[in-house]
């Protein structure tokens, strides 16, 4: 798609020393009145890297200089027209950052958590705190983020708070928009990130790990001992190998098509490496389980022929975990006879609980249970974050990439 070799980069305005009118002195330590993001503008076209106003915070939300900005295939989807998006918009939705700023109003107990200053790490799924799903904890289905930022490209007032620094013209978020210097997070999309933690590599924790815990915790409920196989060695597949070991699974069976992903999933906890493009898949969990299946598969490419690989795979009652995002209007065949004589279950699951699940994951990574270092494979600079969108595509990247931004 080329989306480097095009990619221009705006002059920066260098007006340096004139922002001390548009905010608080805590927001202006950029020193600048304006900030960077790499906007999407329409599908195979380039992103282009443009200035914006800086952002500004509404109640309960908090801004933040961005540090690092994690490269996933749900950004891709969106850029490739596959998953449909308001444009102009800025993608990237796995951050990690600095709080710079509370918004107006903002409840003094979210202020107290999260200091001027602190480290933070932010979920993709940002939950509004208050919906009927979210005051139940499920924050994963928190109906403002699907009505308002999945759907509009917008916080939750059906606003967005990004706006081009000349023209004014309105950018639509996806997510936080996390491809840009600074970006606005509902307070409870955030958790504290310890000193101990890297910026550049926790920033997978707020997506591919999230997205990990959240299909083995709530959706695979996995108990130690059970088999696990993941279809698909993306940062998500290869998170959940990693989560799967952490909950005690017995056989951990990782299938790929790409022998250089399946070496790197032994080094996540993989028991059993199958390569798809050699031999069946299902045929091989089988073989690897005695005959009977595994207890959990899980679908991470979001594709109908692995969707039905994954169904598969199962044993009797045994769960299919479907977490892949796939083209829009996609449809998943299974065999009707087998999922009712079984008692197969077929589970959907988009993310973890911000709330909930977070801090539980930052705890994982600070005690090495979840090892980040090895996860994250590629380090771009922001300048080069067309180029990382390409390599993306290409599928040359194993494991996680990420964009420092600053
Ligand atoms: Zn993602
Ligand atoms: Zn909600």
């Amino acid at each position: 798609m080329g989306f480097s070799a095009l990619i221009r980069i705006a002059k920066r305005l260098s007006s340096s020393s004139s922002s001390s009118s548009l905010f608080s002195s805590s927001a202006s330590s950029n020193g600048l009145n304006t900030m960077r993001g790499a906007v999407f503008w329409e599908t195979n076209k380039p992103l282009t890297m443009e200035n914006f106003q800086i952002p500004r915070p509404k109640a309960n939300e908090i801004l933040i200089k961005t540090k690092a900005c994690g490269v996933c295939h749900s950004d891709l989807h969106v850029m490739k027209g596959e998953i449909p998006f308001h444009n102009p918009c800025v993608v990237g939705h796995e951050i990690t950052g600095e709080i710079l700023q509370h918004g107006p109003q903002t409840d003094s107990k979210i202020i107290r958590r999260f200091p001027i200053g602190s480290r933070v790490v932010g979920a993709f799924i940002m939950p509004c705190g208050n919906c009927h799903y979210c005051s139940k904890g499920h924050d994963d289905l928190c109906e403002d983020f699907f009505a308002y930022n999945r759907a509009k490209g917008t916080l939750y007032d059906g606003e967005t708070r990004l706006f081009l620094q000349d023209s004014g013209r309105p950018v639509f978020m996806y997510s936080m928009g996390g491809l840009a210097e600074m970006c606005v997070v509902p307070a409870h999309g955030l958790t504290i990130l310890p000193e101990s933690l890297p910026y550049t590599e926790s920033a997978i924790l707020g997506c591919a790990v999230f997205t990990a815990y959240g299909a083995m915790a709530h959706a695979a409920e996995v108990r130690p001992g059970d088999s696990v196989a993941v279809i698909g060695m993306g940062g998500v597949g290869s998170s959940c190998l990693q989560i799967a070991r952490a909950f005690g699974a017995s056989d951990i069976i990782a299938v790929d098509v790409q022998d250089e992903k399946l070496q790197k999933a032994k080094t996540f906890g993989a028991t059993h490496t199958v390569n798809a493009m050699k031999e069946d898949a299902v045929d091989k969990i089988r073989e690897i389980t005695g005959g009977k299946g595994v207890d959990i598969a899980v679908e991470a490419l979001g594709k109908p022929q692995t969707f039905l690989q994954c169904f598969k795979s199962v044993k009797d009652g045994g769960k299919a975990v479907m977490i892949g995002l796939a083209q829009a209007g996609a449809f998943g065949e299974v065999d009707i006879n087998h999922l009712v004589r079984r008692k197969i279950k077929v589970i959907g699951s988009y993310g973890g609980r911000a709330r909930e699940d977070l801090p539980k994951l930052v705890r994982l990574a600070e005690t090495g249970v979840f090892n980040l270092k090895d996860a994250v494979s590629k380090v771009y600079k922001f300048e080069d974050v067309g180029k990382a969108y390409e390599e993306l595509n290409k599928g040359a990247i194993v494991g996680r990439a990420v964009i420092e931004i600053m």
